[in-house]
């Protein structure tokens, strides 16, 4: 089928974040066109944590369902430094709320949902696969788009663009935007493996491990009998070996033998990763807006680049309607902006403070660290210093959209860019 010449809404990018935009805006009775330049969901390590908030968003379309059926959810996790436990933490839960705290769950498996959700709505939201974005021009009215899709360059007309092209964003790059920011050199191989084990489902993490000293070590359970590893390598490593099998596999099984896992296992894939704390000043650049790993790259540890992602999507499909349904001037959209740039500096605070633990860049965070966790051994009160802290929604302070400077109302169920609580009804 040709390309359309004109769409209202364009979208960048078949990630997550675009696919959860489309099947949002349907929901609002928007219609779209994604164009995805791969020819199907992504592969490889990446997002698993899928937050509260993520399973509340991905429920207004109605992809909650197959992602809490499939997802193991958790509630808590553990941490080690060298062979004994210095943490046990829950993360704030009530057994009647609709959702657990995470769930866990390959990226694949969100996109996969999020295009279901789409296809709700097969009259208005449209993906294209292997169908890339080339270059772009903008105006005051909207975008021309080059496309390179069915061996050919096609020119299709937006209104609206939303770069969720990801963190090598062509949208980013035709328009001379920078991300602003710092990345880290602490470097963490990210092994996922595949081993059948019946243990909880935990975040776990170990600081100098008997099985690997000096390294810190995560692990997660993910559907499918699959295991997410990550650990640190040491700064003097040469990255391009420390991914190779030979280098990664002992590492691993030394670490299985520690903890009792005796299962066979294989490594499914092994990559490697720094983490980056980058956002661009503004998502809202005329009718072009910004979302996603195009807009902000944060840090794994904490869990916030999909979840912040997600959020991100969840705030932009109800503006982006109202304006194109005429309910809203498009100034609406300039607090998409300030409300999620604002989220991204708070969840960049974190995620910096995560890495520097999880990855201590320079001999006095390691000094900190040290001291922290030989502290937490013995003393209750230190173990909140290593409590990671994972994604959360963030208030938005000073939106335009409130009434004064932000503050609670009185009598206010929730402060503004927060959830509302949760009630039941008996009947
Ligand atoms: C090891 C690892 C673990 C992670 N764990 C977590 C976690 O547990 N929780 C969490 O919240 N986050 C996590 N993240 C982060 C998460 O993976 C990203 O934040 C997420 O993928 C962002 O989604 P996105 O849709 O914005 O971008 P992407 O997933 O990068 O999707 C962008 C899409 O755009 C397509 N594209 C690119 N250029 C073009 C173009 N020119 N035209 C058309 N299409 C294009 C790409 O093919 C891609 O499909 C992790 C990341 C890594 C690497």
């Amino acid at each position: 089928m040709p390309l359309p010449a004109h769409v209202p809404v364009l979208i960048a990018g078949g990630g997550p974040v675009g696919l959860m935009l489309a099947a949002l805006l349907a929901e609002y009775g928007i219609a779209t066109l994604t164009l995805e330049a791969d020819d199907d969901y992504c592969s490889g390590s990446r997002a698993i944590c899928i937050s509260r908030r993520s399973q509340e968003i991905m429920g207004w379309v109605g992809a909650d369902r197959p992602l809490t059926a499939t997802g193991l959810a958790w509630t808590g996790g553990r941490s080690y430094y060298r062979n004994s436990e210095v943490l046990h933490f829950e993360m704030p839960h009530d057994p009647l709320q609709r959702y657990a705290p995470m769930v866990n769950i390959q990226q694949y498996a969100v996109e996969e949902y999020a295009h279901q959700a789409m296809q709700r709505h097969p009259e208005l939201a449209a993906l294209r696969w292997s169908a890339r974005l080339a270059a772009l021009r903008t105006d005051t009215d909207g975008v021309t788009a080059e496309v390179e899709a069915e061996g050919g360059r096609h020119t299709v007309r937006a209104d609206w663009l939303i770069a969720c092209d990801g963190g090598r964003s062509t949208v980013r790059e035709a328009m001379g935007l920078r991300l602003e920011g710092m990345q880290y050199e602490g470097r963490y191989v990210i092994v996922d493996i595949e081993q059948a084990s019946s243990r909880p489902v935990e975040r776990l993490a170990w600081f100098d491990p008997p099985s690997n000293p000096g390294s810190t070590l995560l692990m997660h359970r993910q559907p499918g009998n699959v295991w997410r590893v990550d650990y640190q390598i040491r700064d003097d490593e040469d990255p391009e070996e420390a991914v190779k099998p030979e280098n990664v596999l002992p590492r691993v099984q030394s670490h299985l033998d520690m903890i009792g896992e005796t299962a066979p296992w294989k490594p499914l894939w092994i990559s490697i990763y720094n983490a980056k704390c980058l956002t661009l000043g503004s998502y809202r650049h005329g009718r072009v807006l910004f979302a996603g790993d195009a807009a902000h790259l944060v840090p794994i540890f904490g869990v916030r680049g999909l979840n912040s992602g997600l959020d991100d999507a969840g705030n932009l499909a109800w503006k982006l309607a109202w304006v194109l349904q005429g309910q809203a001037p498009a100034s609406l959209l300039d607090s998409y902006s300030v409300e999620r740039v604002h989220a991204t500096r708070q969840n960049l605070a974190y995620g910096a403070k995560s890495t520097e633990f999880m990855a201590p860049p320079d001999f006095g965070f390691r000094l900190m660290r040290e001291a922290a966790l030989r502290l937490a051994l013995s003393d209750e009160r230190v173990r909140q210093l290593i409590n990671p802290r994972q994604s959360a929604p963030i208030s938005y302070d000073a939106s335009p959209l409130n009434l004064d400077d932000g503050a609670p109302q009185a009598g206010a169920a929730a402060a503004p860019g927060q959830p509302a609580p949760e009630a039941l009804l008996l009947d």
